[in-house]
């Protein structure tokens, strides 16, 4: 039942609802203390405020934030941004009521009354920007209280993880299309830092974006130096790391690995050489990994070694390297991952490690990773049926248990369905748990099936694109830009990568 059918209630007097200013230039320096717009923010401000849509692409660091929290101080109604970690919301709707524009956040880990407090301070008006996860339109109730809300400004920040052919797809990012839809279409921004042409357009389709209202940015990083490195082996590798940090002595790094047995590993023998390094992976303890990441941000720790778990979000300025320890699955995850360096515009570096042997594991997972329906209703089916709570389990008894009859179930695709359904919100798993989160029957996984094959294949292409990245012989930034459809203002060459200094020698 909604809460609102059966209290009227009618806002009054004056509310958030209205707009806070008419004039942009005045609101950035109202609410934000800025005298200037980053090159782009007037644009997208000035697009939506003329009623149309956006699809925004600028690199992280830029202020997207800034484009739809002022152009939603502009607009009438409330500003529903949908952001995909409690942490990230948490920050800028901190950095918001500092800044006097009234903020809140709705999400899964305040309490029913917290949420419907806040759904009903929206209703009367007392907040101009509201940051949802996307989770929270899986709630029929949440969704009905909405309706109620009048909704100016309709803003998906991550836009990418609405796409499976972006590099972080987010199941849950695939209901807004349906969300959008039953708000009336509202007026709409999505923002990403990377997205390919395809990635564009999937996200444009989905949110009724049209190609002409995509505003792509300058996602060249002058300050950061590209370069990769063929390495031997492990050795060498680790030795290219501990040269590199030895070049930035007591500064922040990042090192990615692929794997989380990798982060243990690399870990450690960086810890022999005398690195002060710690590692960080999704699989770990919430408190643990709070701890790493909190030591790293503050200075503490130099080196940190992680998946790809680590870093939405994390807004550490001052990374003066990141290293990749493999080849990432795509140029998208890269140049992602890389970009965490420098954001605070000083020289930086980006280092990827590449050695062929590494590219087997990739193409294992692309063989590997999508498991057929069946496997995946197999499993679930028998997880359902062990009952609530966390249950113990290793993928060859978690198979051995729940393959049918003369059916064929290897570990590897035990496995695979967990990562599915874990990525779908039906289960949390790892550290050798796995616990279901709420029972539905098999046809209503949230799991698109009949994707699988293309996304196959799709992995396979965006391996052999950062595969021909680091192969290349031309500018390494350029190289990069050229994926994302994007024309550096440097032309062929950036002058401060690996590649332009060799062809300048
Ligand atoms: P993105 O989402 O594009 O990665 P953010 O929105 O998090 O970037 O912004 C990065 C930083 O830039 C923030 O600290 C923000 O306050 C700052 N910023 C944004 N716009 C401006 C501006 N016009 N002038 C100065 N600083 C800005
Ligand atoms: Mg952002």
């Amino acid at each position: 039942m909604s809460i609102l059918q059966n209290n009227v209630l009618e806002p009054m007097g004056p509310t958030a609802l209205a707009p806070f200013f008419d004039d942009p230039e005045e609101g950035l320096e109202k609410i934000f203390g800025f005298s200037s717009f980053r090159p782009g923010q007037r644009e997208v401000i000035d697009q939506i405020a003329s009623g149309r849509n956006a699809l925004v692409v600028m690199p992280t660091g830029s202020g997207k934030s800034l484009c739809y929290q002022l152009a939603g101080a502009l607009t009438q109604g409330v500003t529903l941004v949908v952001s995909p970690l409690i942490a990230l919301m948490k920050d800028q709707v901190d950095g918001l009521r500092a800044t006097g524009l009234p903020a809140t956040a709705i999400h899964s880990s305040m309490s029913r009354d917290e949420q419907r407090r806040r759904i009903e301070g929206m209703y009367l008006g007392d907040y101009k920007v509201v940051y949802v996860a996307p989770e929270r339109f899986q709630s029929a109730a949440f969704c009905r209280a909405l309706e109620d809300v009048e909704i100016g400004l309709f803003a998906v920040d991550e836009a990418h993880c609405i796409s499976q052919w972006g590099h972080d797809f987010r199941p849950a990012y695939r209901r807004l299309a349906a969300v959008r839809e039953r708000f009336g279409d509202p007026q709409t921004v999505a923002l990403t830092a990377t997205a390919t042409e395809r990635v564009r357009r999937d996200i444009g389709e989905q949110l009724g974006i049209g190609e002409d209202e995509e505003i792509l940015g300058p996602l060249e990083r002058r300050n950061l130096y590209f370069d990769v490195f063929f390495a031997g082996g492990k050795d060498d590798k680790l030795r290219r790391i501990k040269a590199l940090v030895e070049d930035y002595a007591g500064e922040s790094i990042i090192v990615y690995v692929a794997t989380r047995k990798q982060v243990a590993q690399v870990t450690s023998k960086l810890a022999t050489m005398g690195v002060n390094a710690e590692g960080y992976h999704g699989g770990m303890p919430g408190k643990g990994r709070r701890q790493i990441q909190e030591s790293w941000m503050s200075g503490q720790t130099d080196v940190l070694v992680a998946t790809n778990a680590f870093g939405m979000g994390v807004d550490k300025p001052d990374v003066r390297a990141v290293v990749h320890y493999n080849i990432p699955g795509s140029v998208e995850a890269y140049y992602q991952e890389a970009g965490r360096a420098g954001r605070d515009g000083e020289p930086a570096r980006c280092l990827l490690l590449f050695n062929r042997s590494d590219l087997r594991v990739h193409h294992w997972f692309a063989e590997n990773a999508f498991p057929l329906r069946m496997q995946v209703i197999r499993i679930w089916l028998h997880l359902c049926s062990l009952g609530p709570g966390p249950h113990e389990y290793t993928p060859k008894e978690l198979a051995r248990a729940a393959r049918g009859p003369g059916q064929k179930l290897p570990p590897r695709m035990a496995e695979a369905s967990l990562r599915h359904l874990a990525r779908a919100g039906h289960i949390r798993y790892g550290g050798g748990s796995v616990e279901v989160l709420h029972e539905v029957g098999p046809l209503e996984l949230n799991i698109d099936f009949s994707a699988f094959a293309d996304l196959s294949i799709t992995a396979k292409e965006q391996l052999g694109q950062i595969v021909t990245y680091a192969n290349t012989q031309r500018c390494y930034q350029a190289t990069l830009l050229d994926h994302f459809d994007s024309s550096p203002s440097f032309g062929a060459r950036c002058g401060n990568c690996g590649r332009c200094r060799e062809l300048r020698a």
